[in-house]
């Protein structure tokens, strides 16, 4: 999709609305690429159906907007790129296999113990895994330095039971269909990483580049979440959000920057994402009580 260049996205679920934490995710990674006169798309993570909140695909876009946060081209659905997700699982090919084992089953172990790795169950009505061999699969991220280190915990689910890819086989199937050039995100889906790059090598895929920023926890350590129904944006308060989340970002805005836009148009130049905190949480909850 793209001859060279930056290209970023910001790649939510319409589980809800966007929050201030999700905020924070777009502005960074909106920042990232401004900065750097990238491109930055927008895809909706839509395609488990059932995570979804009715309307709130609309509510994402309404407040990107009012927050000044434009993104480049159509939106992207992941729903409509099925075909990359099954092209992905096909170019898999010897390294899957289907696995029938409840997760009852496999509850407390450490790692896949590999019951069905030798089973050539069929695919149709079970999971299928691909084959990962245990060893440390570490990765240097532009803002947490060289991580995790952990080794891979074993085959891991890249197709579901459900017949729906699982999250880092369509991640990488879609970043990749885009052009996606450099990740932004936040740092909850840091330990998920090796295994998308496990995929990547296998897929023969060159892997984008990573920055894990740190997720908005409340006082007492509880990630802002979409279901704790305390914190979906108000619209109205699109500048004030802004100011909040860029002083999180490391960016102290003067007074009267009086719309997203202005501010956005200041931070953009002094963004950088050596700013941030190397953590993989901020306590921020409270910069808007
Ligand atoms: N859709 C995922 C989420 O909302 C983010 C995917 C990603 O950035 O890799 O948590």
């Amino acid at each position: 999709m793209t001859a060279g260049g930056y290209v970023g996205r910001f790649a939510p679920t319409p589980s809800g609305p966007l929050h201030l934490g999700s905020l924070l995710t777009a502005t960074a990674s909106w920042l990232d690429a401004r900065a750097r006169n990238g491109r930055w798309l927008l895809r909706i993570d839509d395609v488990d159906a059932p995570r979804q909140a009715p309307d709130a695909e609309a509510a994402i876009l309404r407040s990107l907007r009012r927050h000044g946060l434009a993104w480049d081209g159509p939106v992207v659905r992941q729903s409509g790129l099925r075909s990359h997700h099954r092209a992905a699982l096909r170019r898999l090919g010897g390294h899957v296999f289907a696995c029938r084992c409840a997760r009852r089953e496999l509850r407390g172990l450490e790692r896949y113990p590999g019951t069905c790795r030798n089973l050539s169950l069929p695919h149709a009505g079970n999971a299928i895994r691909v084959r990962a061999e245990d060893q440390p699969r570490t990765f240097t991220d532009r803002l947490q330095g060289r991580s995790p280190t952990t080794a891979e915990k074993g085959d891991f689910i890249v197709w579901r039971r459900d017949d729906l890819p699982a999250y880092p086989l369509a991640v990488v199937a879609d970043d990749h269909a885009m052009g996606v050039t450099h990740v932004v995100r936040g740092a909850d889906l840091l330990d998920n990483t090796p295994r998308q790059l496990h995929l990547l090598s296998r897929l023969g895929i060159q892997a984008p580049s990573y920055a894990h920023i740190p997720v908005l926890v409340t006082a007492s350590g509880e990630k802002l979440s979409k279901h704790n129904g305390v914190t979906a944006l108000d619209d109205q308060a699109a500048t004030l959000n802004l100011a909040a989340v860029l002083g999180l970002l490391g960016l102290d805005p003067p007074a009267g920057r009086t719309c997203p836009a202005r501010l956005l148009e200041w931070a953009r130049p002094r963004w950088r994402v050596s700013r941030l905190p190397r953590t993989r949480t901020i306590e921020g909850f409270t910069a808007l009580e």
